[in-house]
């Protein structure tokens, strides 16, 4: 039955994550609701000064890697049978994507994001199987830098870009095979080093650039049939508003670059949920890496991170509002 209500509810959720903060500063979320909704308080006078918005989950700001991990185990499992998953995070620069995703660099298992969380399921399961199914999984690991698609995995040292991205097959990408998520986090180390190459400041370059980990599984089993799906675990650029007054030069493009590509995002999910016959996916690097598993289907799960201080309560309620409108597809 849960998978019947799944399906009815269709292939997109959505989930909040709130970042803890220091308790001198100001807190803008003011409730959290068991039902998944959450209580933003706006100084500026909205009718009652206040707005609920209502997710699939929203995970407070003491929740733990795990507790993440655990809502999204069921969807995960899922690529082992066939299907593919793309999740995503989203939120402002400073709003936890990457904790959330990866965790601390050199964090210990203890905090582990769920990309590691959910790699690890993946081998325990394809050992579970391993009498009934053979599993194979892969590898890439590439970068979106102001619609370029860089190959975190190349052979040769350095950053290759990728020619040719078709939605429909692999991206030109190198393709890792792995046995562990040890294998994993030591290739994921290879891959930020490489993104730091040609970049001063790496943390803004990561920040304004979208990394995409898809994980490749091949299954064959006893009967002979095979199974191939992808899993794109996705940590968006800072979604934040540039004041294009303010910036110019490398700064405007890339925020240009951002724009457009989390627009396009929109585009696809919103041309998905009215069952449009034309879904664009081509019009940005993005949609086509990830067309596979946008649609079809493939099960999209949104993460919207947010940064619950005063001082951040406009993009605050840019991505709330952003996540209602995914939400409501
Ligand atoms: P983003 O990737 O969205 O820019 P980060 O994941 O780098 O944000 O988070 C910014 C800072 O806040 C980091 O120092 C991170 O460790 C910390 N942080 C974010 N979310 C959490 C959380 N849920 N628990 C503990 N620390 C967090
Ligand atoms: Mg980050």
């Amino acid at each position: 039955l849960y998978n019947m209500v799944q399906d009815l509810k269709g292939n997109i959720r959505v989930y909040c994550r709130i970042r803890p903060v220091s308790p001198e500063v100001q807190n803008v979320i003011d409730f959290i609701g068991e039902d998944g909704s959450l209580v933003v308080i706006d100084p500026k006078p909205l009718k009652d000064g206040k707005r609920i918005f209502q997710f699939n989950h929203v995970f407070g700001p003491s929740s733990s890697q795990d507790e993440v991990f655990r809502d999204t185990q069921s969807l995960v499992r899922s690529v082992m049978d066939g299907y593919n998953v793309c999740m995503f995070a989203y939120g402002q620069t400073g709003s936890g994507k990457t904790h959330t995703m990866y965790g601390p660099p050199g964090g210990s298992t203890k905090e582990w994001g769920i990309s590691y969380l959910a790699l690890n399921d993946l081998f325990k399961l394809s050992d579970q199987r391993r009498d009934l199914t053979k599993y194979e999984i892969q590898v890439q690991m590439v970068e979106i830098y102001n619609e370029q698609v860089h190959d975190l995995l190349a052979e040769d040292s350095g950053i290759r870009s990728c020619m040719s991205v078709n939605g429909l097959a692999l991206p030109d990408a190198t393709l890792c095979p792995v046995k562990s998520t040890m294998d994993v986090i030591n290739l994921m180390k290879l891959g930020d080093m490489r993104r730091s190459i040609g970049s001063t400041a790496i943390n803004s370059r990561s920040s304004r650039s979208h990394s995409i980990l898809s994980v490749h599984v091949y299954g064959a089993d006893t009967s002979g049939s095979m199974l191939r799906s992808c899993l794109h675990l996705v940590d968006l650029a800072g979604s934040e508003r540039v004041d294009k007054s303010e910036v110019t030069g490398d700064g405007l493009r890339e925020a240009q670059h951002i724009n457009k590509s989390l627009s396009c995002l929109v585009d696809v999910i919103t041309a998905l949920a009215q069952k449009n016959s034309h879904i664009p996916y081509r019009n940005s690097k993005l949609t086509l890496l990830l067309q596979n598993s946008l649609g079809g289907n493939s099960k999209t799960l949104m993460l919207a991170h947010v940064n619950p201080e005063g001082d951040s309560l406009g993009e605050t309620m840019s991505t709330l509002k952003f996540a209602q409108k995914v939400s409501a597809v």
